[in-house]
């Protein structure tokens, strides 16, 4: 039988167990411990807790103390907890009124020091921790992003979108059937705290096409926004909000059926701005019409004429997996780190050869950089717009 439970609610249990009250039951207010018997495993954990939270089949159990474990009248099953000669805590499982015990192995979560160590060495994650990082628009592409800043330790999060999850979303969707229903900022709010229990996490149900005051305060309040929206209308507005702010913002969008996408990245005053790429990719990529790009959030904004676009999770993973290393270069610029920047404005990816697209396109799993320079007549950022 495994025993996880987490760092506060082994200080909690050492101090319960150490203490004057080793002779009677626990009184453990607070704590809250379940038995999946189909896994010999339990959980153990203090209410408030996200960690354990939902997770697999299981039932509440008892604690007690080793003592009261021997005496009548505990509900069967139950933990017994008491302190062990290293000055930790042990513990041992009763199934049933036969008595007998199984020794508990304990494993502790310590989110400090466990959670982020593999990661360590590559980057510092106490320099993610302070960042806040906006991801607007939670389809496929951005709840997927937003998992892999969570795994790699950004620390705050704001997630704007206005939409539910339908069944029809989790083959490509990093949130599954449990989640249907709610807000998908919601369910990828919980889906975060999995991989980094201690982040914040805001969440806006709001389209930000319709919340302009709004959009302004998101970024201003960012150090980088993930935009990952499926109009056009909302990625103008993102980047003349994060032109005015001064914030970088990564794109990042999949072209007909994901069979190609791109991610953008804007920083502003350092190169072309999310409409100079729009302006610039219209003259030199045909199949990359308005119409064309970003299904990476697979619903359209009318219900009623909602057609799901084909395309396979994975290859919309690809661009959203370029989409999170780009933003997390972003965040790690100037720090010491070995994640490594780019200097073009564009990454195209290309999942599914389309050579009578042109050159761009003509080879599978093949990645281009494109250097977009400030456009001098853009509407964004331009001398006109300057003016
Ligand atoms: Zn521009």
């Amino acid at each position: 039988m495994l025993l996880v439970l987490s760092e506060a609610a082994h200080d909690y249990l050492l101090t319960l167990t150490s203490g004057a009250s080793n002779s009677g039951p626990l009184t453990p207010a607070g704590l809250t411990a379940q038995l999946n018997s189909d896994e010999d495993l339990i959980r153990l954990w203090l209410d408030g807790e996200t960690i354990f939270e939902g997770i697999g089949k299981s039932q509440a159990i008892a604690v007690v103390s080793e003592s009261a474990g021997k005496g009548g009248g505990t509900p069967i099953p139950f933990v017994a907890v008491s302190a062990s000669s290293d000055g930790g805590i042990k513990a041992s499982f009763t199934p049933d009124s036969g008595g007998v015990k199984i020794e508990c192995e304990i494993e502790i979560v310590r989110l400090d020091t466990d959670v982020f160590n593999r990661v360590q060495g590559i980057f510092d994650t106490g320099l993610l921790r302070p960042k806040t990082v906006a991801i607007i628009g939670l389809g496929s592409g951005g709840s997927l992003v937003a998992l892999e800043l969570a795994k790699s330790g950004v620390g705050n999060f704001v997630l704007v979108d206005f939409d539910r999850l339908h069944a029809h979303n989790i083959s490509r969707h990093a949130c599954g059937l449990s989640d249907v229903g709610r807000y998908k900022t919601r369910a990828v709010r919980d889906k975060i705290l999995q991989h980094n229990p201690q982040a914040q996490v805001i969440c806006h149900e709001v389209d930000v096409t319709e919340a302009n005051e709004l959009l302004c305060q998101v970024v201003v309040d960012s150090d980088l926004v993930v935009a990952a929206t499926d109009s056009e209308v909302s990625r103008y507005m993102i980047n003349e909000e994060c032109l005015q702010a001064g914030v970088p913002a990564v794109y990042g969008g999949a072209y007909e059926r994901a069979f190609a996408g791109e991610v953008v990245r804007v920083i502003p005053d350092q190169g072309g701005c999310y409409a100079c790429v729009r302006q610039g990719m219209a003259r030199v990529v045909r199949s990359v019409s308005a119409d064309q790009v970003f299904d990476y959030t697979e619903d359209t904004e009318d219900n009623d004429t909602f057609q799901a676009e084909p395309g396979l999770g994975m290859d919309v993973g690809f661009i959203a997996m370029i989409q999170a290393k780009v933003a997390l270069m972003t965040l790690l610029r100037n720090e010491n780190s070995q994640v490594g920047d780019i200097e073009a404005q564009m990454v195209v990816w290309t999942n599914t050869p389309r050579p009578e697209d042109g050159k761009l396109f003509s080879e599978p799993m093949a990645r281009y950089f494109i250097n977009v320079p400030k456009s001098p007549d853009c509407v964004a950022c331009g001398e006109l717009a300057e003016s």
